[in-house]
């Protein structure tokens, strides 16, 4: 028993130093593969559940990696939040993915992913002001998404960017809402235009009563405090149809398609004449 029980550290060490090295291959990976604009935004879109019609899409990220294909951002937004890469990631990002939308249809919007760690550098709403821009997009169509909060050690000064991205007429949506890092003292800290519900409590809402509840919930609360709501991770019909009965604004999810490339999503665009 002694034995196989030093084997089994010795096996975890082994798996643990794979890990490591993993991470740093990823690491060292992603410090090229930003400049080379391997980096790529994918477009979820995102619909007006009163009208049916699409009202734009969010941003995802996508590392199209030469040997390992399509990467997703679970496994490298957290390296590059950790090695500081996380900005020039994300406004290469931006800059991509406003020089694709800036010549689609106007009434289409584009939100984009923050990290908190970015709310912390001063000159971050003058670098996203200038890539709008360089590329021509309209600073009104953006709207940026944004989770948890280790931004409330340094509150003020994210509350000065974020009302300098206001200023431009950029809106703000609370990301993740209901979530341990998305509640309810976030929604008083910074001035939100939009509530957008995790996807754990809508994937779940038809079988599991209390993420109903809590769904309903979230959309009274939108009511009361005049914030529309987007409802993330809708896989069905049933789902939607609940979500339009609640009022619920806006909506996106595997129902309307997945997450995809500025060549499809120009695809899409074209056969629905909003190009
Ligand atoms: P998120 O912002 O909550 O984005 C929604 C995630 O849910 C996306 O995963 C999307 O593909 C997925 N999703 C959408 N609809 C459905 C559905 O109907 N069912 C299911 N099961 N999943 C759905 P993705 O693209 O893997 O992104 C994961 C997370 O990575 C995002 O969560 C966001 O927090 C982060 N992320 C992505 N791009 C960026 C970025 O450019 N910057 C930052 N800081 N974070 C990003
Ligand atoms: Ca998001
Ligand atoms: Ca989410
Ligand atoms: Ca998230």
């Amino acid at each position: 028993a002694k034995n196989s029980g030093r084997n089994r550290f010795a096996w975890f060490d082994l798996s643990m130093e794979r890990e490591l090295q993993a991470r740093n291959e990823l690491e060292v990976g992603l410090r090229n593969a930003i400049p080379r604009q391997e980096i790529v935004p994918y477009f979820e879109q995102q619909i007006d559940l009163t009208t049916g019609r699409l009202s734009g899409f969010e941003v995802l990220a996508r590392w199209e990696h030469a040997t390992r294909g399509l990467i997703v951002p679970d496994t490298f937004i957290p390296i590059a939040e950790e090695t500081g890469m996380i900005a020039d990631l994300s406004l290469s990002l931006m800059r991509q993915a406003f020089l694709a939308a800036k010549d689609w249809d106007a009434a289409l919007s584009l939100s984009v992913n923050i990290s908190p760690s970015q709310l912390r550098d001063a000159w971050l709403a003058q670098k996203i002001i200038k890539v709008l821009t360089e590329t021509g997009f309209p600073a009104s169509r953006l709207e940026i998404e944004i989770t948890e909060t280790a931004l409330f050690d340094n509150l003020p000064l994210a509350q000065s960017i974020v009302g300098s991205l206001k200023n431009q007429g950029i809106r703000l949506a609370l990301d993740d809402f209901g979530t341990g890092y998305s509640s309810l003292a976030h929604l008083r800290a910074l001035p939100f235009d939009r509530i957008k519900i995790d996807k754990s409590f809508i994937m779940s809402m038809t079988e599991n009563t209390e993420s109903a509840a809590i769904v309903t919930a979230i959309t009274r609360l939108g009511d009361s405090l005049n914030l529309p709501i987007t409802a993330e991770g809708i896989e069905d019909i049933a789902v939607e149809e609940r979500l339009r009965g609640l009022g619920c604004g806006k909506g996106q999810g595997y129902l309307y398609g997945r997450p995809t490339s500025i060549a499809n999503t120009r695809r899409l665009l074209a056969e629905r004449r909003l190009l």
